[in-house]
């Protein structure tokens, strides 16, 4: 246990926390869960707060803002410790704290690039568009990364001038309910920022189909997206940015550098455990190579260092909790049927730490349709094909229902940006894999991956509204 003495776990509604309080048994705790009246509650508190907010200049909401970002940054320690506690992230990999804080003073400052355009091309009219916040906007996020999607979402809706009901995930509600309790220490006007805990029913699915909830950010699994969306369209057709999953290929050739694209791949699939989005659970090797890279690529997954999140040592973490790990083994029985193991699939780590570990797990040669190469897994375990050509391996890569993340691992530019054109992905890596984003770059997926793209400079117009006024001028 760290040293997180009292634990928030109250929903903050309209500036204030609930009235429930924390129970705890040993590294048990009881949360609120919102009811469908909490939920109301929350968005009413936004809608309430919004005339006041939106009137405010960017730089005066932007003060809140910085006073925020600097409590977060401030917060590393608490941060850190509670999501070890709720998913298992080890704190040697956390960051999401400063990540979180730097969204929050991009976007401190970027509210002034809300802008229209004009046009006197209409002759006898003077014609411009307004960029208007559309009110109250829903954020629901997941638990795998839970601080970096609170700034990703909540930083640019509120510079855009709308306030925020966010709903954090059952699975790890701790960081968030935390931060709301840094949203009181910045002084945010009550209603501004309302932060809830809840499963997807009862909270989540009443934010979809709320009517007073304009737009709504989503980042989770692809199930929920179309829920979600299913519910916006039967309701207000609130506007909704959908950021869901993946099963991410990488391409190697075989004259990349290859202890660059062994690292880089390997670090990719097992980074928080694999439960990571935009993970490259599906790698193909050029065949001349493939026995030198599979190799290579067991010696770095077996160096993991497996344990306690909570100790600094420790790289490896458990699975989010039994059911995260229960979906997992269901596919390391499945793969075991379809494909040939060649690392892990058991739950027996290094060091032998008890918990809902993982071990890294490779499949080699799987068959294409196997439902292991089609499905997302979001564990430590990959998929290592082989293939002769170009066009076959663009085949294989391009042959899923996903469309986040794909990489191409070459030292010809031809071929890379041959690979860049043709990978059907929101993103391609050339020499480099996920997690390597860049934030001024738009972020999101093609095909079932999501629609809507995130990032800075982008996702402030996922929150503004477009109006146009027609202005006619007397001759
Ligand atoms: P999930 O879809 O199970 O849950 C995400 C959130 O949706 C949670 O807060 C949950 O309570 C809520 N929810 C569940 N049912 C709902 C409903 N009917 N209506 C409204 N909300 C509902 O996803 P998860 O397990 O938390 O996260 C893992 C998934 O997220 C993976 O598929 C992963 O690929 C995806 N993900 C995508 C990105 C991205 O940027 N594209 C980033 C991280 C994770």
């Amino acid at each position: 246990m760290g040293s997180i003495q009292k634990i928030e776990t109250r929903l903050f509604i309209n500036g204030k926390v609930g009235v429930l309080f924390t129970s705890s048994q040993g590294t048990h705790h009881t949360l609120h869960e919102a009811s469908e009246e909490d939920t109301d509650a929350a968005v009413a508190a936004a809608k309430a707060a919004f005339p006041s907010w939106s009137a405010l200049g960017p730089d005066q909401r932007g003060v809140y803002m910085k006073k925020l970002a600097a409590l977060l940054h401030a917060s590393y320690k608490e941060l850190s410790e509670l999501e070890a506690m709720s998913m298992g992230r080890p704190v040697s990999t956390y960051f999401d704290n400063h990540a979180c804080a730097s969204t929050f003073e991009h976007y401190a400052e970027a509210g002034y690039e809300a802008q229209g355009v004009s046009s006197l091309n209409t002759p006898g009219f003077v014609n411009m568009t307004f960029k208007q916040p559309y009110g109250v906007v829903a954020a629901i996020i997941p638990w795998n990364l839970p601080l970096v999607f609170f700034g990703n979402k909540v930083a640019p809706a509120l510079a855009a001038g709308n306030t925020v009901v966010l709903k954090s995930s059952e699975k790890a509600p701790l960081s968030s309910a935390y931060a709301a309790t840094l949203v009181e220490k910045a002084g945010f006007p009550p209603g501004v920022i309302n932060v809830i805990s809840g499963h997807g029913q009862t909270s989540g699915a009443i934010l979809s189909s709320h009517m007073d909830v304009r737009a709504l950010s989503f980042t989770g699994s692809c199930r929920t997206g179309r829920l979600i969306q299913a519910a916006a369209a039967k309701s207000n057709l609130k506007n909704v940015i959908l950021e869901l999953g993946g099963k991410s290929p990488a391409v190697v050739f075989s004259d990349c550098d290859l202890e660059t694209a062994v690292t880089d791949t390997q670090n990719s699939i097992e980074w928080n455990s694999g439960q990571v989005c935009m993970a490259n659970s599906r790698i193909y090797v050029e065949e001349s190579i493939a026995d030198k890279f599979v190799e290579r690529f067991k010696a770095k997954a077996a160096s993991i260092s497996a344990g306690d999140p909570l100790d600094p040592a420790t790289t490896h973490g458990p699975q989010a909790d039994a059911a995260q790990w229960d979906t997992v083994q269901k596919y390391l029985e499945m793969g075991k049927t379809s494909g040939n193991l060649a690392m892990g699939g058991t739950t027996n780590v290094a060091g032998g730490a008890k918990g809902y570990f993982i071990e890294p797990s490779i499949f080699l040669r799987t068959p294409e349709d196997a439902v292991i190469m089609k499905e997302e897994i979001f564990g430590p375990v990959v998929n290592i094909n082989t293939f002769k050509t170009e066009e076959e391996v663009i085949a294989k890569a391009n042959d899923s229902e996903f469309g986040l993340y794909a990489a191409v691992y070459t030292t010809d530019i031809n071929r890379a940006m041959r690979f860049a054109k043709a990978l059907e992905a929101g993103t391609v890596g050339v020499n480099c894999t996920s997690p390597t984003l860049a934030k001024d770059m738009p972020f999101g997926g093609y095909k079932s991956s999501g629609s809507g793209r995130e990032g800075l400079g982008h996702s402030l117009n996922n929150f503004l509204e477009t109006k146009t006024v027609l202005i006619k001028i007397n001759q």
